[in-house]
């Protein structure tokens, strides 16, 4: 502890998860935060998201229930950052247009219902009711996630800085932490190629960065490479009218189907496939191609634009799950790593503050310790 009996807690990295953390920490009036963000915030995964709030695709039971807790907490979260952060709860839409692509969704949604998600199958005309600017060609099953939404992140963790700068907390850009100084089995202070920074306490919130920074301290956190695309397009009247994501299936053999939302600015965003599709192709045609496969079933689309962006790598631990916990090799450690970082980033800001304030043992936490790795 500090002169002041105040914990003082380093966040490294400031994406939504990192900037959540440091909102929900800067809440309590007995802990000091200072956020280290090698480049600037909201640079790393966080800005390539499609940052579509689901459990739709979350396997085990467990995992699919956390992501759901977190949906739940979004609306008090943006509500509180007293900010517009793009979110929008409208729900999403997909739709499937072969035989097997309908037996996999029905039976998708029988087990989510089964869960007691907030899905359901719905007719052709209610999908064009829904989106009346939907060309969806032949339709063999279709279905409505209701509680599903959007946010803009980088809204978000302007908001979440903000809001934690103005209770004390200090937000320092293009400082990346080059080292640890390791005491007895404890972090002691961080290094940056300027200074050092004594604390009592270390979150590791860098994205796919945590791997080697944890590793100064002796902890294995393993990642699999995840590379994404998510492209965007100039800003264009409204397209989508209720819903806040839509997933389209193939138009033919060659080409996968794509995901694709409107922000509130206007501008869409489009993926190909799945949340966890791996895509490394950045070129505007793979842009083009992209908005093209989007106008063929959102015809209104004709004339805008394909802004190419290039790959995102999504934090990715190596079994897919979340890694939340303090690290026995470092116990003064806390590593915050996770995919589908923008649906538990409220979860995740409440629960490991819990953790750090409280000195909490959050039972709902024990599938995502880091310790599982160590008995590879
Ligand atoms: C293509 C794609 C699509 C996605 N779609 C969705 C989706 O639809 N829904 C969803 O919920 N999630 C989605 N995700 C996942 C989600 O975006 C991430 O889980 C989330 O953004 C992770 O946030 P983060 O703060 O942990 O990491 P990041 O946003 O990567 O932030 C980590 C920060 O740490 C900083 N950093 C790294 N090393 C250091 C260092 N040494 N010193 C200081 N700072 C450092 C980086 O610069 C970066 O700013 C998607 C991701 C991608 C790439």
């Amino acid at each position: 502890m500090n002169k002041q009996d105040k914990l003082s807690v380093v966040v490294v990295g400031a994406g939504i998860i990192g900037a959540s953390i440091a909102y929900h920490l800067s809440l309590r009036r007995n802990i000091t935060v200072t956020v280290l963000e090698r480049d600037e915030p909201g640079s790393g995964a966080s800005d390539h998201s499609f940052a579509w709030l689901n459990s739709f695709g979350k396997d085990p039971r467990s995992y699919h229930h956390f992501n759901r807790r977190s949906m739940e907490l979004w609306h008090r979260f943006a509500h509180n950052l007293e900010a517009d952060v793009g979110f929008h709860c409208g729900g999403e839409l997909r739709w499937e247009n072969t035989a097997e692509g309908a037996e996999a969704l029905q039976q998708r949604i029988r087990q989510l219902q089964a869960w007691g998600y907030l899905c359901r199958l719905i007719t052709i005309d209610e999908l064009r009711r829904l989106e009346p600017g939907l060309s969806p060609d032949l339709v063999t099953a279709a279905s409505l996630s209701e509680a599903d939404g959007q946010v803009d992140p980088s809204k978000v963790i302007d908001a979440c800085l903000k809001r934690a700068c103005e209770r004390g907390a200090t937000v320092h850009s293009q400082t990346p932490v080059t080292g640890l100084c390791l005491g007895k089995k404890r972090i002691e202070a961080v290094k940056t190629p300027k200074t050092e920074i004594n604390c009592d306490m270390v979150v590791l919130a860098s994205g796919v960065n945590t791997t080697e920074l944890a590793a100064m301290a002796g902890v294995d956190i393993p990642q699999q490479e995840s590379p994404g695309i998510v492209i965007r397009t100039d800003p264009r009247p409204p397209v989508l009218h209720t819903i806040s994501a839509l997933h389209a299936p193939a138009i033919d053999a060659n080409r996968a189907g794509i995901h694709l939302r409107q922000c509130t600015d206007g501008t869409l965003r489009i993926g190909q496939g799945t949340q966890q599709s791996l895509n490394q192709d950045d070129s505007q045609e793979h842009a083009n191609d992209l908005l093209n496969r989007a106008t063929h079933y959102l015809p209104t689309l004709a004339g805008a634009r394909a802004i190419p962006v290039p790959v995102g790598y999504r934090p990715m631990p190596l079994d897919g799950l979340p890694v939340l916990g303090f690290s026995e090799a470092a116990p003064n450690l806390y590593i915050a790593l996770m995919h589908s970082g923008v649906t538990l980033a409220p979860l995740a800001g409440e629960l490991v503050t819990l953790e750090i304030a409280d000195g909490a043992c959050v039972e709902t936490l024990q599938p995502y310790r880091p310790e599982r790795f160590c008995r590879r």
